[in-house]
């Protein structure tokens, strides 16, 4: 008989959260510690979403999508999970770029741009803070019509090499592109350059494993290979949600699956009015991306020197199509030593990662599919022997997701690496407003994605349904 994942779940909660990527996650945990009572589905057998890792075979684990993340985690875990997670984060201190225009390494925080950007590229110290200066004073209600190719041109026209540096780490890190609002690029960047870039140490496992224990600790029941079917609506308020056949009643609904899958499958365009249907109709779903993980052999090391984070490209200039175009030119390779797991077995390993197209791969035969995805493999190997020396030698184990594989594990429609573009922030904000009870938090809006920006995202959203709950009387039944 198949086991029912649902066998220890109640009839009806105060709130169902749908999905544990990290917005999810968050939102179940602050609104489990305010006393409601919440229930966190999963489609997947794993909690974590995008922040994910596998195991293989010879000790070797490997993350998805821990490559970097603001200095401003360390403030949200502490305060939204507990000390524990946020005292295991940790700043990695070499950052490289290697292109045709510039080789270099950085601390990637504003003192050592402002260093570079004076020293190596020749520009006026007063130039460079008045440009951080208006980076930093970016908020979400700024004018949204200026794009970050405008900015540039204010502060630095004609310098591809400038735009290069300070635009290629945005774009690997949540698609933004030089055509998006400029307030997009300007608070990510913002935010990394106040102290650099940050991982956990412990790796994603250890991450998603204290997060759980946090979780049932605030009474959140969880319930794992549970995918959402329906979210039930009645007189202009979300009553239920439906999975595996099953009703389950509720007085709010948190949705962390992506904003165009909840409001046009699971709510479905029938509940909603036509103008705010049409509006999510056209919110544009972000990139995807494509990886390639490498484990070396366990006698393999691996010069720290070579950075922990390093951006190559061998695109003569910066082009948002370049970057996302099936012929590679640009991959981030990122470097786990052994202290980033320090008590597991001593392994090295490089996951590299470049944005893509859904179409480049979607439509492949399953013969055309392992030969696209042998000769990402091959490139990739390629072009990291640049780096580390005879790799294809020292390589134990290596394998490659495409768009497919994370729309496969997430259910992110078009495999989107970071939900959706910015104009889907707006959708996902108006959503409450369309239905009583009814919430998105997750990746949407470039501002809103990454791994800090779900956090941040999951907090402002279960504090309005915390607001909710608390005003309104429980329901009976
Ligand atoms: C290759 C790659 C590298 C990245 N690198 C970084 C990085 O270095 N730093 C960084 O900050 N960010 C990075 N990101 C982005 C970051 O991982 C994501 O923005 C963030 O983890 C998304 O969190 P989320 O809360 O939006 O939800 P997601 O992680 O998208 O999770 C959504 C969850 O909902 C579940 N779900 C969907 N539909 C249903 C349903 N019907 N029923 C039940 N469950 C459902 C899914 O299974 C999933 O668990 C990377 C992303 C990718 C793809």
């Amino acid at each position: 008989m198949p086991r029912d994942f649902l066998k220890d779940v109640a009839d009806e909660y105060d709130v169902v959260v749908i999905g544990s990527g990290l917005a999810g996650m968050t939102s179940a945990n602050i609104l489990g510690r305010a006393g409601h009572r919440v229930l966190l589905l999963e489609q997947h057998y794993k909690l974590g979403g995008l922040a994910t890792w596998f195991m293989r075979p010879g000790g070797h684990i490997f993350d998805v999508s821990l490559h970097g993340f603001p200095h401003g985690m360390i403030k949200s875990c502490r305060r939204y999970w507990n000390a524990d997670i946020a005292d295991r984060i940790v700043q990695l201190h070499n950052i490289r770029f290697d292109n045709p225009m510039f080789s270099l390494t950085t601390t990637f925080n504003r003192e050592d741009f402002t260093t570079l950007l004076t020293t190596r590229f020749g520009l006026e110290a007063a130039t460079v803070n008045a440009f951080f200066d208006t980076a930093r004073g970016m908020n979400f209600y700024d004018d949204q019509s200026t794009t970050t190719r405008q900015l540039f041109d204010r502060f630095f026209p004609g310098r591809e090499d400038v735009v290069r540096l300070l635009m290629e780490p945005i774009t690997y890190a949540n698609g933004s592109t030089l055509e998006d609002p400029a307030i997009t690029y300007g608070i990510v960047f913002s935010n990394f350059m106040s102290k650099g870039v940050f991982i956990y140490q412990g790796g994603t496992d250890d991450l998603v494993m204290r997060m759980k224990k946090e979780l049932e600790k605030n009474n959140v029941d969880i319930a794992i290979r549970c995918p959402v079917d329906r979210i039930h609506v009645a007189d202009g308020h979300v009553r239920a949600v439906e999975v595996a056949g099953r009703e389950i009643r509720c007085r709010a609904v948190v949705s962390n699956a992506n904003l165009r899958t909840t409001i046009l499958n699971l709510i479905g365009t029938d509940s909603l009015p036509k103008d705010f249907v049409d509006q999510s109709q056209a919110v544009r779903l972000n990139n995807s991306s494509t990886q390639v993980y490498m484990a070396m052999k366990p006698e393999v090391e691996i010069d720290p020197s070579t950075g922990d984070l390093l951006f190559t490209s061998t695109a003569p200039v910066f082009r948002t199509d370049l970057l996302l175009s099936r012929d590679i030119t640009s991959r981030t390779f990122s470097f786990y030593y052994p202290d980033t797991r320090p008590g597991k077995k001593r392994r090295h390993a490089v996951v590299s990662s470049t944005n893509a197209n859904w179409s480049d791969w979607a439509d492949l035969s399953d013969a055309e599919y392992e030969a696209s995805k042998q000769e990402l493999i091959d490139t990739t190997i390629d072009a990291l022997e640049k780096y580390v020396p005879d790799a294809r030698q020292k390589i134990e184990w290596v394998e490659a997701a495409t768009p497919k594989t994370f729309n496969h594990y997430t259910q992110h429609q078009l495999g989107a690496s970071f939900g959706t573009k910015f104009e889907g922030l707006a959708v996902s904000r108006a959503l409450p407003q369309q239905i009583g009870g009814m919430y998105h938090a997750g990746s949407v809006g470039i501002i809103m994605s990454g791994w800090l920006g779900a956090i941040n995202y999951g907090v402002i959203v279960s504090n309005e349904v915390d607001q909710r709950l608390s005003a309104e009387k429980p329901i009976t039944t």
